[in-house]
């Protein structure tokens, strides 16, 4: 790594404090560690961190109340805060004030490494262009569009599907995929397809929420995790990705929805079915949403 990323880590609880650390070190942070908000506070005010991770109860300041005065020290800080599942409405909650994201107790190395890699990939996403380098060194990214690539998303997926098995919630699968893209490349150039390329993945981006994870899958196919969407919001959610596409750029979208547990318990399945609901939504007409 270029350089060495700070990780702020508030919890009282001196062994959850322990795990965080040992794995936040073991995945090349560089780990600070306060016992109070108030401790937390203070050393965001001296040092910069693109991700902080906050205990959500924690005596005279909660971890929302947390988030709040966080951001107004350091607003490009993305706060992480640590739930166990039966109070995942909290993590909600601070995830309305600001939070960027939610790390679920008891405590698993894989998911906190991942969710925090995510959330300092979003820190140097918003950066200036003099951290752009660092993207670029990233080997989880496609080089086009700037969104995690394929390898790294069967990464994620696996994560979040034993997430789901771990505490029973929803979660959906979009599979995208740009309408007659090869007339596009044939009649207006390689270059300009490669524009709505880039064009599109921010769409995507600036149209899903925070927890959403956005993938390119391939050539001109794209993939949308959804963590907590049962089949309903899921299908929200593409009919706004849909409309979206079709508002602000000279193509549009076809999308394949599939759902965890309704349609699949396993990864490979789950991908499978969105994938026959992509080609459902293309053999049927194109520019729609068609769920498994
Ligand atoms: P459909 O509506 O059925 O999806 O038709 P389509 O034309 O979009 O699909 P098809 O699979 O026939 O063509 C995909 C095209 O995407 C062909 C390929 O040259 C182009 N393509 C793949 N990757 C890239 C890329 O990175 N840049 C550009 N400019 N074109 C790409
Ligand atoms: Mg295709
Ligand atoms: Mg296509």
């Amino acid at each position: 790594m270029p350089q060495e990323i700070n990780v702020l880590v508030v919890e009282d609880d001196p062994s959850a404090a322990g795990s965080l650390e040992s794995a936040l070190k073991l995945a090349g942070y560089h780990v600070w560690l306060a016992g109070t908000p108030q401790e937390g506070l203070e050393l965001l005010r001296s040092n910069k961190f693109p991700v902080a991770i906050t205990e959500l109860h924690l005596p005279k300041m909660n971890g929302i109340q947390f988030t709040q005065q966080a951001h107004k020290i350091s607003a490009g800080t993305n706060i992480l805060v640590l739930t166990p599942y039966s109070f995942i409405s909290s993590a909600i909650e601070a995830m309305e004030e600001g939070a960027y994201g939610y790390i679920t107790k008891p405590l698993s190395s894989s998911e906190i490494r991942i969710v925090v890699e995510r959330a300092v990939e979003r820190y140097f996403l918003l950066s200036t262009s003099d951290e752009k380098e660092y993207l670029v060194d990233l080997a989880v990214r496609d080089g086009l569009t700037g969104l995690f690539n394929r390898r790294y998303f069967n990464e994620l997926i696996n994560v979040e599907v034993n997430r789901v098995k771990r505490f029973p919630t929803a979660l959906s699968l979009l599979m995208l995929d740009i309408d007659n893209f090869k007339n596009y490349n044939d009649t207006q150039g390689h270059q300009a397809g490669d524009e709505l390329l880039k064009s599109a993945a921010k769409v995507f981006k600036n149209s899903v929420r925070a927890v959403d994870i956005v993938s390119r899958y391939g050539g001109e196919e794209f993939i949308i995790i959804l963590p907590q969407a049962d089949k309903k919001a899921a299908q929200i959610i593409a009919e706004r990705l849909r409309v979206q596409i079709s508002l602000y750029l000279p193509t549009t979208v076809s999308i394949g929805i599939a759902t965890l547990p309704d349609d699949a318990s396993e990864v490979e399945l789950l991908i499978e079915k969105a994938d026959a609901a992509l080609y459902q939504a293309k053999k049927t007409g194109k520019n729609k949403w068609c769920a498994a």
